[in-house]
């Protein structure tokens, strides 16, 4: 066989399975034979996510009143929880103290085993039906509750389960999973729930998988492989997930001792939490396989006669949709143990043998480590650059996948490169070219001056030791010690996402025992062959991995997912090489030359479009106390229309005079001021008790703002508040301080007594016809209550967006906010 024919082999098979890998990630087509109707899935999604249903909205309101229509239609008993639910941060006390007034939809399906009460066997199928107000939420979660919908269709018309199913639609899980807590801590029908099945979303398309499970889940497990169509499932992402900070209502489940399975889809970052976050964005095939497996799993799971409970946890992963392999922790443990010991041994005969010589190793070692600098700093330089840019990342994360496909290309030109590069001895120009480009690029991106030069220093530091070595450096048998290495660990600290590492390890190091037998017999091409026949496990299992990484952490971080991809493509590099041996041993560098090519494409490319809106804040301020109106928007760089908006009359204010301990610069400009109704703090009583002065109030806001901010002046010494009855806990006031104070002075806050003063409430969803508050607080003090409404509409005279730019998420754009001062004296 001639290089070329190698090298093109190589490429195609890299090609197909890579292919292959990413389609894996992809939703398949909805399963024909299923007894979901999709019409009428879709049908309850369009209706749904109409607009954004963020709870206390009226059209929260009107998606509660046609779920609740529905259920009832089906012949379930429905009702609306309406639960207030006071939170604050198990781990972050200094945060606001959250107060939300949820209502939960709970439809309830008899079963027909009469258990005596007490025993917890209903099965609770849960999602949520409130959206954030930065988008419709389609996917997030309209595509969980249509789900839940159909579902309960299908099973109320079927035969009665023999246990009992919970419906439950939850409201604002967006605000703080408040819906789940108002259930599962007040609701009596929590005690009886056994189980859980959860539905959720943070992207727009892509496989749905399970990807979380309660503690020793092995007869979860078990059970779920019997009953969910092709399912996509890893313990991987489970072990992942755990390090997250990321919570769905499973959590609150979860916390309560519940057993359960949460399923989701992340591709499509974009459209999550965003205006974009459509029914017509969200993919057909996502939403009717995050259907069937709740179909299937609850069919299954209601009609098991007893539910167990297992010790253990499970490994379980795909290969590839459809198979999927599961095996218990034990054989986990003993897999990776009996690969690690192979391992060893092949490595000690290896060095018996002469076949591997110490210091090509160590070399090789060294070698490893500075393509991992190499790699890593190209793509942290990128990322860098694009933050300097305003808008750089969230362009990157619209492009989708385009970008990971350039970076791939780009590190496995690198690779190549430097593989054949080390071996064949580099020139003084190979070892000077890559860290001035480093260097410069660092530089370009706006990182310190001196880490550019420090780095242009180690680099040809290593470099040049390289270089100067007698022995060829051993790169693939340093990058096996390395894997074997990272192997052992993850089996210590993970064993159930130990597979990642621990098969493509087994599957390479049995391709180099096969390829010493097979090499006393066959010729060149029976051992390429045979290469190709090792690469096939790696090359199924670490993509699809790789690129949901990159789609749901790594679009602001792909230089770990690019560590990633080196040490994957040195495992693989008997076949990754045959790449580079064509051109005089410089494929590499072709490759290189059209990752390049690419990365600037998806870098400097396509600007922003309708598909892909630019989210730029404006909202609407108005001032009760100096009876003023302002258009304001924080963003540093406003767009076209923006800009137009704001124009020469734009004045720059500090933030702070709208939310106290805020410390922000924002573009202003002052228009007419609307009819407006601010919200009233009408006194009930005021008196002297035992435990200091007590205020009574009534609360209400008659623009039926969906969001109020509350601030109440720590000087006023406030000891004991209720809401609605509902005792509030006091934050530890000094430690709150503290931590704000180290804030402040982090951030470099000019004035820190602004941070300070203030205890902060933030309220969601609060009644029409308001709630009572009382506060007990020392006896002589006055207390000053700041009172900002966020009502999640702009006036009329707003200007309309042109389409390529949408409301900007997780900021009060395109809300009204009335703020104002009362002062109890
Ligand atoms: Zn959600």
């Amino acid at each position: 066989m001639t290089n070329w024919q190698k090298s093109l082999i190589s490429f195609v098979f890299l090609f197909i399975m890579l292919v292959f890998a990413w389609q894996q990630t992809l939703a398949p087509a909805p399963h024909a034979d299923s007894a979901l109707d999709y019409t009428a899935l879709s049908r309850h999604v369009s209706v749904i996510a109409a607009r954004p249903q963020t709870m206390g909205s009226a059209a929260n309101r009107e998606v509660r009143d046609y779920i609740v229509e529905y259920f009832e239609s089906l012949g379930l008993a429905t009702e609306v929880q309406k639960a207030t639910v006071v939170y604050r941060h198990p781990f972050r006390p200094t945060r606001a103290t959250i107060i939300g007034n949820v209502e939960n939809i709970i439809a309830r399906l008899p079963g027909t085993s009469a258990t005596p009460d007490g025993g917890a066997d209903d099965l609770v199928l849960m999602t949520h039906y409130d959206s954030r107000p930065d988008g419709p939420g389609a996917a997030d979660d309209a595509s969980g509750t249509a789900s839940v919908m159909e579902v309960a269709r299908i099973m109320a018309a079927g035969p009665r389960p023999v246990h009992d199913v919970i419906f439950l639609i939850t409201d604002g899980e967006e605000m703080g999973l408040l819906g789940a807590q108002g259930f599962f801590r007040q609701h009596p029908a929590a005690k009886k729930a056994g189980l859980v099945l959860n539905l959720e979303a943070r992207g727009s398309y892509g496989a749905s998988s399970m990807f979380e499970t309660s503690e020793n889940n092995a007869w979860l497990i078990d059970n779920l492989l019997e009953s969910a169509p092709d399912l996509v499932a890893s313990s991987l992402a489970y072990e992942i997930y755990r390090y997250m900070p990321n919570d769905t209502d499973m959590s609150i489940s979860k916390g309560e001792g519940i057993p359960g399975l949460n399923f989701a889809f992340v591709a499509g970052l974009f459209d999550y939490h965003a205006m974009t976050d459509t029914p017509e964005n969200l993919n057909p095939g996502t939403l009717a396989q995050q259907a069937n497996y709740l179909l299937g799993t609850a069919l299954h799971f209601a009609n098991l006669d007893d539910w167990q409970t297992s010790s253990g946890d499970k490994t379980y992963f795909n290969l590839w949709r459809g198979s999927l392999v599961s095996y218990s922790q034990g054989v986990a443990v003993t897999i990776g143990l009996v690969v690690l010991a192979l391992g060893l041994w092949m490595f000690g005969a290896a060095l018996r043998a002469g076949t591997i010589n110490k210091a090509s190793l160590g070399t090789g070692l060294l070698a490893v480590i500075t393509l991992m600098v190499l790699v890593s700093n190209v793509f942290e330089s990128l990322i860098d650059y694009q933050q300097t840019t305003a808008t750089g990342i969230s362009r990157l994360v619209s492009l989708g996948e385009w970008p990971l496909l350039a970076y791939f290309v780009t590190t496995l030109g690198i690779t190549v490169w430097f593989g054949h590069a080390i071996k064949r001895g580099l020139s003084k120009f190979e070892v000077f070219a890559p860290a001035v480009v480093l260097a410069l690029l660092s530089l370009l991106a706006g990182r310190p001056w001196f880490s550019g030069v420090l780095l242009l220093l180690i680099l040809i530091a290593l470099l040049w030791f390289i270089r100067g070595r007698k022995n060829t450096p051993d790169l693939w048998n340093a990058a096996l010690l390395v894997w074997w290495l990272l192997a052992a660990l993850l089996l210590y600290f993970a064993p159930n996402a130990s597979y990642l590492l621990v098969w493509p390890l087994a599957s390479v190091l049995l391709g180099i025992t096969l390829q010493r037998r097979l090499g006393r017999f066959a010729n060149g091409g029976g051992r390429f062959i045979a290469v190709l026949a090792i690469s096939i496990i790696p090359l199924l299992l670490l993509p699809p991995v790789i690129v949901l990484g990159y789609l749901a952490l790594g679009t602001a971080l792909p230089q770990g997912i690019m560590m990633i991809c080196v040490l994957s493509l040195l495992l693989l590099w008997p076949l990754v090489r045959n790449l580079g041996s064509v051109v005089n041993g410089k494929g590499g560098l072709v490759l290189l030359g059209a990752g390049l090519v690419m990365t600037v494409v998806v870098v400097f490319g396509r600007g922003f479009d309708s598909r892909h809106p630019l989210g730029e804040e404006l909202f609407y301020a108005i001032d009760v106390d100096q009876q003023q109106g302002f258009w304001v928007s924080s963003d540093a760089r406003p767009g076209s229309w923006l800009g137009e908006l704001m124009g020469e009359h734009a004045s720059k204010a500090n933030i702070t005079r709208i939310m106290p301990g805020y410390d922000q610069e924002v573009h202003i400009r002052e228009t007419a001021l609307p009819e407006f109704k601010a919200a009233t703090l009408e006194l009930n009583s005021d008196r002297q008790t035992e435990a200091g002065r007590e205020i009574s109030f009534h609360l209400q806001s008659p623009a039926a703002a969906e969001y109020i901010n509350l601030l109440f002046s720590n000087d006023a010494g406030i000891s004991a508040v209720t809401v609605n009855g509902l005792p509030v806990k006091i934050p530890d006031m000094q430690a709150k301080e503290d931590s704000i104070m180290e804030k402040a002075d982090s951030m470099k806050m000019k004035d820190k007594t602004r941070a300070e003063a203030w205890w902060r409430w933030r309220w969601y969803g609060l009644p029409r016809e308001g709630a009572d508050v009382v506060l007990t607080l020392e006896a002589g003090r006055p207390l000053t209550v700041k009172i900002i409404e966020v009502d999640y509409e702009l006036p009329d005279a707003a200007p309309q967006r042109p389409a390529n730019s949408m409301r900007k998420q997780y900021t009060w754009s395109d809300s009204t906010v009335i703020f104002q001062t009362l002062v109890l004296d």
